[in-house]
């Protein structure tokens, strides 16, 4: 193929996308992500982050981070094992483990890259991964890089779990067998059944690996899923995100001091990627004290989540069973879905829609992501909203 014929090929294909309303358009923010953001000069209440917390226009994390910038510049120079690795990444790996309470922990450029190192650093072709058929994406990518064998079970379907954990302990045809699942699925809001994972895990001799990008900051008072079921001893793989409670940027794994030297030695963008900022790592630090050292944050998001979901669901819509600050409304139809998230804006609140082939055809919602930095007044801008545009559709 040709740079011409390329091109044509990617047109084709960009205009079909188009045609079927699969091409996301993106709108850039004028100005910092937080609880109102600025698009196009229009100011809009803003339930579209993952910044559950505020951390991530928290003016204490601010501050450290231009320390760190006139201190050490904002590059790290290199990878972690050339001399990328400065006291600043040692000082966040070991706050991690302290936040995590594992012996040790390592630090990854971002979530969606540490999943594709961590399991690819220690499963190969001679194993097996189950995975909950809703993992992340880039867990599906981390297990299709480690070449092995990937058993999906149906979602939070604890008895599909037994029935192919005894399966593949049974064929004696795998080396090593791990199960692996999100902590919190972020497009309902639902929390794992960890107790009934790690009984099977014990029970065929499995190790476990937990991806709580969005647990971790929200549940178990801030320290995540795995706290909040007091299974720390039992999860080998406690992986999180610091792009979302935390704020920043980056990913981690907090486990015990062999498997985290084993990923300092064996996994590739540890190896082959430049390291973290000084201004992200410094920030992530700071972010992890804070929250160490008071749950005034998760207190206060708790709170507009509660405050958020009571309203809409006073209104009649349909919030499915969300366990945590995420809180999707369900309109169905693709379209009506995407219309409904139209109107919000132009009603000055920014909540997308999520639809087909993102969530399972006909279960469109458009989702909700109440934070700590939200006050009464916007939660009541964007309620209100919801309650008009709601009846304009005939939802409610
Ligand atoms: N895992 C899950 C469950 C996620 O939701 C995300 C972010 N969408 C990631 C991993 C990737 O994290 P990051 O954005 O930090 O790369």
């Amino acid at each position: 193929m040709t740079s011409k014929t390329l091109d044509a090929f990617l047109q084709e294909n960009l205009e079909d996308l188009k045609a079927r309303g699969l091409y996301n358009e993106i709108d850039p923010l004028e100005g910092a992500n937080g609880p109102v953001i600025t698009i196009k000069g229009k100011k809009l209440v803003n339930l579209s982050s993952n910044n559950y917390l505020g951390l991530a226009t928290d003016e204490r994390l601010k501050k450290v981070a231009i320390e760190a910038v006139k201190e050490y510049g904002v590059g790290a120079g290199a990878v972690r094992t050339i001399n990328g690795t400065l006291d600043l990444h040692v000082k966040l790996e070991e706050k991690l483990a302290q936040f995590k309470g594992t012996e040790a922990a390592i630090a990854y450029q971002s979530g969606f890259n540490c999943n594709m190192a961590a399991i690819s650093a220690v499963m190969d072709k001679n194993d097996a991964i189950l995975s909950d058929e809703l993992n992340h994406a880039s867990i599906i990518d981390g297990c299709r890089l480690s070449k092995a064998k990937i058993i999906r079970f149906n979602h939070s379907d604890m008895e599909d779990l037994r029935a192919k954990a005894k399966e593949a302990k049974e064929s004696g045809q795998y080396n090593k067998i791990m199960i692996i699942t999100d902590g919190v699925f972020s497009m309902d809001g639902d929390v794992c059944k960890l107790p009934e994972i790690v009984e099977i895990a014990e029970e065929f001799d499995m190790m476990t690996y937990v991806d709580d990008a969005h647990g971790s900051g929200v549940l178990g008072k801030g320290k995540g899923t795995v706290k909040h079921f007091g299974l720390q001893d039992k999860v080998d793989f406690q992986m999180g995100t610091l792009s979302k409670a935390i704020g920043v940027v980056g990913g981690y794994v907090a486990g015990t001091q062999n498997l985290i030297d084993w990923l300092k030695v064996r996994s590739r963008p540890f190896l082959f990627s430049t390291s973290l900022t000084p201004a992200d790592v410094t920030a992530c630090t700071e972010a992890l004290d804070l929250l160490m050292n008071s749950t005034e944050l998760q207190d206060k998001m708790w709170e507009n989540s509660a405050y958020l979901k009571e309203n809409l669901e006073k209104l009649g819509f349909d919030i499915g069973k969300s366990e945590t600050p995420i809180t999707p409304v369900i309109i169905g139809e693709e379209q009506a879905t995407q219309d409904f998230s139209k109107r919000l804006y132009e009603e000055g609140v920014y909540a997308k829609s999520i639809v087909f082939p993102t969530v399972p055809r006909g279960t469109g919602r458009v989702r909700n992501m109440p934070s700590a930095a939200h006050t009464k007044e916007m939660l009541d801008q964007a309620i209100a909203a919801y309650e008009k545009v709601g009846k304009e559709l005939g939802i409610i």
